[in-house]
């Protein structure tokens, strides 16, 4: 500990004794992308009125407080500026505090992690689940609904489930809706505009709050069904055009929509697989009973575009695991390695996690235990651009995304993801050992990000070291700014981590 921060630890500690707060130099800050934020403390709160008051010694000693609900936003970082800041640690808030197993329902504090979330809704009637994302099962649900993030089964979209929240604001108050104050207790958690102005989203990719719970909506569990089918990289725009107009007339039942390339398919095996072709998946969220009619539309209308798909159920997978089991090693093997990725993906569509997407991470070496690419020093960042639901300009965004990659040494791990009907996202990962390759890593980011605006696509997230938008100078977001401004005139809660987002180069 060094003199500056045990004196400053003092000295808050003297004010507010009753605040857990530690050095926090055992922890590593840079979640993966190779930049680490300037750590003075880490205060751990247990509850809402413990973040009140660790406002309150910021207020009082002029600190800026940086939360986090688990601190793996690996490849995203975890704050930015050069400012010194104290960490606010709510992964201790793991109450789950309210079920509504009626109406697939559930609030839960902050710390809650998907994989805690899963496994309560498991044991709990097993009707209900989650859409958990392909990162590790101890990442939180509030952090990743309140980052935007999606995952694989309905709600994809993750903060298209919440229903309701409560934040403590920068002076110290409580916001919680219109419904909560005036004890509208059923509108409260199910219905998700409230009555006058929508405030909650003011709370997502901020820091204008910190959220200290979160309702969102599950959705029903179903037998998982999925369909996959490759086709080459000529292919792609056809493909995607093919699978929207089928999501079009199936709406959600077709979930966990992704095109993913070769690259990206190596990366997470961590081979130079024969295969050179690109995957489609599809996977459907309907009764069994919905299965075969489905199943046959889709592979009918996929095939009359040119495309040969296979389906799997968890039933057919153990028959296959079981022939793949007695055939000669050489064919067996890359059978059994395709079969072991479709069980991850039905694991995952299930609304069940694990570690195995972090093999991306790790170049398909998963270690056997602890996953966690920060501690482990893999370089990680992600570019993930937005887009229209269309495959022409898919395909243009994946051509010139791939120069760049290649231009500076990476391969183009790519897939496009769709968010709904409408919207696809590129994820992209620049893969990189921290040691070497940080600098060339962040300006293929750069250069990302400047081919994707130049297509009219801007990221869902932006990572913490990026220094601000290409193009024009001035605000981003004028009435962000302002409202920043307003609800935390100090500077507060991390005023620099959404910056890049809001305000424009001066
Ligand atoms: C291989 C791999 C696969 C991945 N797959 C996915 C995926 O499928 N989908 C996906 O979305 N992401 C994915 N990720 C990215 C990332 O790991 C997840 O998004 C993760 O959920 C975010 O980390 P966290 O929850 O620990 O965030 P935290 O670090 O806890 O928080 C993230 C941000 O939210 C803010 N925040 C957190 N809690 C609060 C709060 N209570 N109030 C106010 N602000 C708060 C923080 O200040 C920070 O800016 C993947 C990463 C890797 C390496």
């Amino acid at each position: 500990m060094t003199a500056t921060s045990a004196e400053f630890i003092a000295a808050i500690l003297n004010d507010f004794p009753t605040l857990q707060i530690e050095t926090g130099h055992d922890t590593t800050w840079h979640a993966a992308t190779g930049r680490s934020p300037k750590v003075t403390a880490v205060i751990r709160v247990h509850n809402e009125a413990d973040i009140a008051l660790a406002m309150s010694a910021a207020r009082k000693h002029g600190f800026q407080l940086h939360p986090y609900s688990s601190g793996r936003n690996w490849g995203y970082g975890a704050a930015a500026g050069q400012q010194p800041r104290v960490m606010l640690d709510l992964g201790c808030m793991q109450k789950i505090l309210e079920f509504d197993d009626t109406c697939g329902l559930i609030t839960v504090e902050a710390g809650v992690s998907q994989g805690q979330l899963a496994e309560f809704l498991r044991s709990n009637g097993d009707r209900w689940i989650v859409s958990v994302t392909g990162s590790s099962p101890r990442c939180s649900v509030v952090s990743n609904a309140l980052e935007r993030g999606f995952g694989a089964a309905p709600y994809i979209d993750h903060f298209s489930a919440v229903r309701g929240l409560k934040a403590i604001l920068p002076d110290g108050t409580c916001y919680r809706g219109t419904a909560a104050e005036v004890g509208a207790w059923q509108s409260e958690k199910a219905y998700r505009w409230g009555v006058g102005p929508y405030l909650y989203g003011l709370f997502s990719q901020s820091h204008f709050g910190i959220v200290s719970s979160l309702t969102i909506a599950l959705c029903r569990r179903q037998t998982p069904l999925l369909m996959a089918f490759q086709f080459e990289t000529s292919a792609l725009a056809g493909a995607i055009n093919t699978v929207q107009e089928l999501r079009h007339a199936y709406g959600e039942q077709l979930t966990n929509i992704k095109f993913i390339s070769v690259e990206y398919a190596a990366a997470i095996r961590g081979d130079t697989h024969n295969n050179k072709r690109w995957t489609g998946l599809i996977s459907l969220h309907a009764p069994s009973n919905l299965h075969g009619p489905l199943r046959r539309a889709i592979s009918r209308e996929l095939k009359r575009s040119g495309f040969q798909s296979t389906s799997f159920t968890t039933r057919s997978l153990r028959a296959l695991q079981k022939i793949a089991s007695m055939i000669p090693k050489r064919w067996g093997d890359a059978l059994a390695s395709s079969l072991e990725s479709v069980e991850t993906l039905l694991r995952f569509i299930s609304g069940n996690t694990s570690n195995d997407g972090l093999a991306l991470a790790y170049a398909g070496q998963l270690p056997a235990h602890n996953a966690d690419p920060a501690q482990d020093n893999r370089g990680i960042l992600w570019y993930s651009p937005t887009l229209r639901f269309d495959g022409s300009s898919a395909a243009e965004l994946g051509d010139a995304c791939a120069l760049v990659f290649r231009k500076h040494g990476f391969p183009a791990a790519i897939n496009f993801t769709a968010i709904d009907s409408h919207a696809l996202c590129g994820v992209m990962a620049i893969l990189f050992d921290p040691e070497c390759e940080q600098d060339r890593a962040e300006r293929c980011y750069m250069e990302l990000l400047e081919t994707g605006l130049a297509h009219g696509c801007l990221p869902y997230r932006i990572p913490a070291f990026c220094p601000s938008l290409p193009g024009a100078s001035g605000d981003r977001n004028a009435l962000a700014a302002l409202l920043r401004k307003a609800i935390d005139p100090a500077g507060i809660i991390a005023p620099h981590r959404f910056e890049t987002t809001t305000a424009g180069q001066s």
